[in-house]
This record gives C-alpha cells, sequence and structure tokens, in this order.
C-alpha cells in the first residue's frame, strides 16, 4: 500500500515524464494481474498465474519505491520488512486445511490498512480535503473498518474460537439498518464539519461493529460465502483508497479484487443456492427452527464394515465415483486416493471423481488436493456435471465428506444446509463412507446417509483406511 507521504510527494515533485513512466509500469503491473487472475483459474496453470501476479506486485511496489520526492523511507522498508516476515512465515507453516482462517485474517489485513491510510488522511488534510476526496476517504474507512472486525469475526468462528453456529436475536436487521443510517447521517455531519473529530469517531466505532454484527448471523456451512463477500470488500477499500490517494495501482488491483472477490461469492451463492441479496439483507445462514415435534434424528441402523469387505465391494464394482471431502484433507489423503483410482482404473473400473464447490474449507479446495496428487483433470466433476449419473453408478467411495453428501439439504426444511445442492451419492448401489466416527461435519449435524441400508461405513483416519483398502485388494 502507498503511504499518503506518496501522493503529496508526486503531486508536488513528478514532472510529467517520470508520470508517465510511473504510470505506465502500473498499467503492466495490473496487466500481469490480471493475467494471474485467469491463470489462477485453474490447476494446470495455477503456479504461472502466481508467478505472473509476484512479479507483478514487485514491479509496483518497485516503482512507488523509485517515485520521485518519496521519503521515510526507514519506516516504510521496515514496515516491508516486518510484513514479509509474517507473511513468509505464515505462508510456509500454514496448514492446507487452516487456508480460509489465513484467508480471513489476510481480508482483516486488507481492510485494516485501508481505514488506517484513510485516516491518516483525514488527520494530515483536516478541514482542507475536497468533496471527492473526502467521500472516497470516508468509503476506505467505512468498508475497510468493517472488513476488519468482520473477517476477524469471521475467522474466530472458523477457528472455533466463538459459536460457529448463526447468532441471531429479535429485531437483528432492524438494528443493523439503524447502524447503517447511523454512519450515513454521521458521514453527512462531516461533510458539513470536516473537523468534527466526534463525528470522526462515531464512523470509526459504527463501521467496527457493523463488521462484528453483519458477521454473526452467519455461520455453518454459510461461511465460505461471507470469506468472499469480505475479500470483495477489502479490494473495495483498497480501490477507494487509491481513489482519494490519486494513485492508479491501488485503484486497479483494489477493484481486481473487488470486482473477483465479488464473482467468487456469486459462484459459492449459487453452490449453497442463495441469491446475494439474500446474503447481503436477510437473516443469511440462519437456522429454521423445526415446528414438528415428531421429528426424531436419523431412522435406520448404521453398519460398520471391515477393510476386507469394502475392499472386495470395490474390485467388483465396474463403475466408481469418488467423492472427497474435508477429511481427505484433513488427513492428508489425496496421493492414497489417486493410488486406489489408479488400481481400479487399471482393473478396468470407470473412476470419477464427483468435486463439490464447498468440499473441503476453501473454494477448490478439493481441486487443489487432487491436482497436487496428479490425479487426471477429465477424471473430475463438477456437481451439476455428475450429480445425474449417481444412480446409474455401482459403487460411491466418500471419503471425509459429511455436509456436501447430506440429503437433509433436500428432504428436512428445519435443516441449516436445506436448500443447498448436494451429491445425490445415496442413489448409487452401494455408498461406502471413510471416515473416523460418527462425528458431524463442519455445519454440527447429523448425516442421514450414514444410516441408509445401502451404506457401508469404513471407520478410520481416510489415509491409513485408503492405503489398508489397496493393499487388500493387491
Ligand atoms: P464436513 O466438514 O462436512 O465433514 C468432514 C468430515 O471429515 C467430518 O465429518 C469428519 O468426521 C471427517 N474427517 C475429519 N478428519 C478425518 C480424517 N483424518 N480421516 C477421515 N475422515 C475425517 O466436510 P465437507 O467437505 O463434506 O463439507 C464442507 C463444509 O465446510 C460445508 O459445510 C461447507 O459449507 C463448509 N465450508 C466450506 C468452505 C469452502 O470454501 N469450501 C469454507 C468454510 C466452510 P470424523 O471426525 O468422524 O472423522
Amino acid at each position: 500500500m502507498a503511504p499518503a507521504a506518496f501522493i503529496q510527494t508526486t503531486e508536488k515533485y513528478v514532472n510529467p515524464m517520470s508520470n508517465h513512466s510511473i504510470n505506465f509500469i502500473y498499467l503492466v503491473s495490473a496487466t500481469l494481474f490480471m493475467l494471474g487472475i485467469k491463470y489462477l483459474s485453474s490447476p494446470r496453470t495455477a503456479k504461472r498465474g502466481n508467478i505472473l501476479s509476484m512479479i507483478g506486485m514487485a514491479a509496483a511496489i518497485g516503482t512507488t519505491m523509485a517515485t520521485p520526492g518519496l521519503h521515510g523511507f526507514t519506516l516504510i522498508i521496515t514496515g516491508m520488512i516486518i510484513g514479509a516476515v509474517i507473511g513468509g512465515y505464515t505462508a510456509i507453516k500454514i496448514k492446507m486445511t487452516a487456508m480460509p482462517e489465513m484467508v480471513a485474517l489476510f481480508n482483516g489485513c486488507g481492510g485494516a490498512a485501508s481505514a488506517l491510510v484513510a485516516l491518516a488522511e483525514f488527520q494530515s488534510n483536516t478541514g482542507g480535503l475536497d468533496s471527492f476526496t473526502l467521500t472516497t476517504l470516508l468509503l476506505s474507512l467505512i468498508i475497510g473498518g468493517l472488513t476488519f472486525t468482520g473477517s476477524l469475526m469471521a475467522y474466530a468462528k472458523l477457528q472455533g474460537l466463538i459459536p460457529t453456529r448463526p447468532v441471531t436475536y429479535p429485531g437483528q436487521q432492524v438494528v443493523n439498518g439503524i447502524i447503517v443510517l447511523a454512519t450515513v447521517a454521521l458521514s453527512w455531519f462531516l461533510f458539513q464539519n470536516p473537523t468534527s473529530i466526534l463525528a470522526l469517531s462515531g464512523i470509526i466505532i459504527l463501521s467496527l461493529g457493523l463488521g462484528v454484527l453483519a458477521v454473526i448471523p452467519i455461520g455453518g456451512a454459510d461461511m465460505p460465502v461471507i470469506i468472499c463477500l469480505l475479500n470483495s470488500y477489502s479490494g473495495l477499500a483498497v480501490s477507494m483508497t487509491g481513489f482519494a490517494l490519486k494513485n492508479n495501482a491501488l485503484i486497479i488491483t483494489g477493484s481486481l479484487v473487488g470486482a473477483s472477490g465479488i464473482f467468487l461469492t456469486k459462484i459459492m451463492c449459487d453452490a449453497m443456492n442463495r441469491s446475494l441479496s439474500n446474503v447481503l439483507f436477510s437473516a443469511f445462514g440462519q437456522v429454521v427452527e423445526s415446528t414438528d415435534d415428531s421429528e426424531e434424528g436419523p431412522t435406520g441402523s448404521m453398519k460398520g464394515f471391515e477393510v476386507e469387505d469394502v475392499a472386495t465391494i470395490l474390485t467388483n464394482a465396474g463403475s466408481l465415483i469418488i467423492v472427497p471431502g474435508y477429511g481427505m484433507a484433513a488427513a492428508q489423503a489425496q496421493h492414497a486416493t489417486r493410488e486406489l483410482g489408479d488400481y481400479l482404473g487399471d482393473q478396468g473400473v470407470e473412476v470419477r471423481y464427483a468435486i463439490h464447490p464447498v468440499a473441503g474449507r476453501m473454494p477448490g479446495h478439493m481441486n487443489v488436493l487432487l491436482a497436487e496428487a496428479d490425479v487426471p483433470y477429465e477424471q473430475l466433476f463438477a456437481l451439476e456435471d455428475i450429480n445425474d449419473d449417481f444412480s446409474s453408478t455401482d459403487v460411491v467411495l466418500v471419503i471425509g465428506a459429511n455436509d456436501v453428501v447430506n440429503p437433509a439439504a433436500k428432504s428436512n426444511p428445519s435443516s441449516p444446509i436445506y436448500g443447498m445442492p448436494v451429491l445425490d451419492v445415496e442413489k448409487a448401489t452401494t455408498v461406502i463412507v471413510l471416515k473416523r466416527s460418527m462425528s458431524v461435519g463442519f455445519a454440527g449435524i447429523e448425516n442421514e446417509l450414514f444410516y441408509k441400508d445401502n451404506t457401508m461405513m469404513l471407520f478410520g483416519d481416510a489415509k491409513s483406511s485408503l492405503q489398508k483398502l489397496v493393499a487388500a485388494m493387491k
């Protein structure tokens, strides 16, 4: 992020020629970011996308640092070193299963950085800002502030520091609405009285509070949507800061993050079968209380099987669909999964993988893991492309998936995941589920699938079970 001093200095000192060069390099950076995002859309090209984006970021930072008149290098470089050490250490240490928490924290850092830059600008130009700059700074402060606290709440929910289930109370939307109106009213007051510290403090407190209150009613299986939305907000905040500082690199990069974040939100909304307005304006993710007193837990009986029984079923199958979930990631069982798939493929079994869009703990989680294990792309099928095929499939092997194969999403209106499209695995002739116990998944709800007549449970760590299965089949 460019310091406030950068713009003041560029406006004062930069000659047209160097300004042209700066903007040209920013344009090259922006192009590299766009290409990076394009390449990131496929696991095949994702590495190239990352490298291009890194080059773009290095060029943007280098150009900003080389801007004539820039001062305060010691402070900037110290900040960069601290940030690089924290970022580098986290990137090396982070487990794949903890990526959503890290993304939530990084979104929050983006929001906080934009809000702090906006605050610094207010402080150094008290009363001297034109209305356009004042508007963009206010937006940067408000969006950045609510992104910061909203992301911290999302982090706390994902980390289990606070209850993951939605927290609701009567009149929740009215309270949120009043806070939004109060923020608008205070912003209007600040326009009339640009030196009012009281109005500025009120806006900061309200936007921080709004972030908390907007995220607490969201929980369970709906968390992926809010993480994407907060990601988009962090981009918007950066973009607003860019307008205020008249920095083209920030405007373009922020817009890219905002736009790609909102597209991802839309994709996740579709995956959860929710509209964007539902996400933004309703008690999104709220559990509908059941009015049916007679409603009981799952019917049927759970049947645990031994490795040898399951191995026999698998070797006799003509067709197999593998459904990976969070448990495969937790067990790091992607290589063992491919080994089993390859072995059965070699024996003439038709092997395919069904990927649910919110399986795991981050968008594309399963694709990334299976790509790492070199599972052929042509064997991977999205939910909508494979859901009709379960009824004509001999065996489905569910590896550590739970919510994404829970039939309650189709049959139980009181379920928090009701309406979410799920994989129709129960329609296959036989369903084999690999998990360690009867524990619930992320949404915290029972799964009737495990009690169905055609379901076989094989308990144990997914990686170890898969290795035993391959050994038994061989
Ligand atoms: P779930 O969280 O529903 O279930 C995972 C299952 O894996 C658990 O029931 C657990 O059972 C089992 N498991 C855990 N560790 C192991 C292990 N070592 N070996 C074998 N099994 C294991 O996962 P799904 O992928 O089905 O669903 C994802 C959920 O996460 C959805 O509710 C989604 O909304 C939510 N989510 C998704 C995000 C995304 O972007 N994809 C982000 C945030 C949330 P047991 O303990 O008995 O082994």
